[in-house]
This record gives structure tokens, C-alpha cells and sequence, in this order.
């Protein structure tokens, strides 16, 4: 990937064609596919930027690091933010005071804490489907439990489920997890998926995505 060289309109437009091909290719309705905006690290006038060229949906990773961004972006009508990042119980306060959706939500007692905070929030059940120690996640058999918990919390709406695939820059290696993902959701009568990043996005949207997450081929390689 070289997108210094492109302007981020260019790269916009790019990532908007592969998602449309990838969609044309599954007969999907590219329309049903929401890009999430991946801006964590990225200062506040890339979020302003991005949206001054249409996009309204962003991830963040983490609660601290939004809460000095959201002074500058709360003002952006119509503008949702998602937390795709780890929560830790102890910032479910803030997190559900910052966010509109908590695509990362893991057990029953953080469902709980985010309903107890009293705002309406929209959330996604993380999955964890590889085996690698440091992702976060629930255990894909702990799922009916923690999707009848969320159920019974007033506040919350269950979209559906988020994963994160081992990290790979083949896209194959990401698809069985994809596809895994969506068995889970339809298990569960559960239609929102939200999977696919900046290197695997074609294969997520293949296996029925129906929201990606794209940070580095949109604002270009994240460094720290
Ligand atoms: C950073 C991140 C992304 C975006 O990844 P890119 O490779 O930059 O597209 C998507 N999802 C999660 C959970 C992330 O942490």
C-alpha cells in the first residue's frame, strides 16, 4: 500500500470501488455494506475531514484516546461513533456517554454495566474464533447466554456480531473466520456482521460483511 502519494479523497474513492466489485460479485446490494472510518491514532481534523466528503460512520480503539477527539467532532450532524476496541468495565461510564455503538461487547456483566449507564446505545457481541492468546472476545459457546443477557437490557439493541481474524496480509486466511462468523449470526437470528479491514474487506464482504472496517487504506498507514 502506497497511499501517501494519493490524496485521501483518491483513497476514498478507491476503497468504495473495491467495495462495490466485491459486492457485485456476492449479488449484494453494495448499500447494505456501512464503511466504518478506522481513526484511531488520527487527530480530530481527519475525522472532520473525512466527513466533509460524505463519510458518517467511525471506530475508534480506545475510550481515553476519543474522549480528547469528541469536543471537536460532536458538532458533525448525523455523525456515529463506534467503539471497536477492548472495554474494560471500569470505562463503560464514559464509553456509553461517547459512543453510539459498542461493537465490542464480551460478557453479560459489561452488557450490563453499558445498560445500567441509561443512554440507548446500539452494540455488537465480540467473537473470538482463533485461538490466539491476547484477542479479546467471547467464546462462540458462551453465545446464547450473552445474547439472551443483552436481550434482556432495556437500553441495548443487539446489531449483531464483530470478530477480528488472526492477523495475515493473505485475505484467504481471514475468509473460514468470516464465514464462521456469519453461521454464528444466522444461528442466532442475528443479521448485522461487522468484519473486514483494510486488507481483507473483498472476502468479508464475499461471506456477507455488512459493515467494514477500514483505518490504513483510507488515511494511510498508522504510525506511532
Ligand atoms: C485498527 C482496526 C481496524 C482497521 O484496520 P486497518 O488495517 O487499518 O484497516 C479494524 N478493526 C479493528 C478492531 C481495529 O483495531
Amino acid at each position: 500500500m502506497g497511499p501517501s502519494t494519493e490524496t485521501f479523497p483518491e483513497r476514498l474513492a478507491a476503497v468504495r470501488e473495491r467495495i462495490a466489485r466485491s459486492a457485485e460479485r456476492a449479488r449484494r446490494n453494495p448499500a447494505a455494506i456501512t464503511l466504518l472510518a478506522v481513526t484511531k491514532i488520527f487527530p480530530a481534523a481527519v475525522i472532520q475531514e473525512a466527513y466533509r466528503l460524505g463519510l458518517r460512520e467511525f471506530g475508534e480503539n480506545y475510550v481515553q484516546e476519543f474522549e480528547t477527539k469528541a469536543p471537536e467532532v460532536k458538532n458533525l450532524q448525523g455523525a456515529r461513533f463506534h467503539l471497536i476496541g477492548h472495554l474494560q468495565s471500569n470505562k463503560t461510564r464514559p464509553a456509553a456517554e461517547l459512543f453510539d455503538v459498542i461493537q465490542t461487547v464480551d460478557s453479560a456483566r459489561l452488557a450490563r454495566r453499558l445498560d445500567q449507564s441509561g443512554r440507548r446505545l446500539d452494540v455488537m457481541l465480540e467473537v473470538k474464533l482463533s485461538p490466539e492468546e491476547a484477542k479479546s472476545g467471547a467464546d462462540p459457546a458462551a453465545l446464547p447466554e450473552l445474547i439472551s443477557a443483552v436481550r434482556e437490557c432495556e437500553n441495548l439493541r443487539l446489531l449483531g456480531l464483530m470478530t477480528m481474524p488472526p492477523w495475515s496480509d493473505d485475505s484467504e486466511v481471514s475468509r473460514p473466520y468470516f464465514r464462521r462468523l456469519r453461521e454464528l449470526a444466522e444461528r442466532h437470528g442475528l443479521s448485522g456482521l461487522s468484519m473486514g479491514m483494510s486488507h481483507d474487506l473483498e472476502a468479508a464482504i464475499e461471506e456477507g460483511a455488512t459493515c467494514v472496517r477500514v483505518g490504513a487504506a483510507l488515511f494511510g498507514e498508522r504510525r506511532r
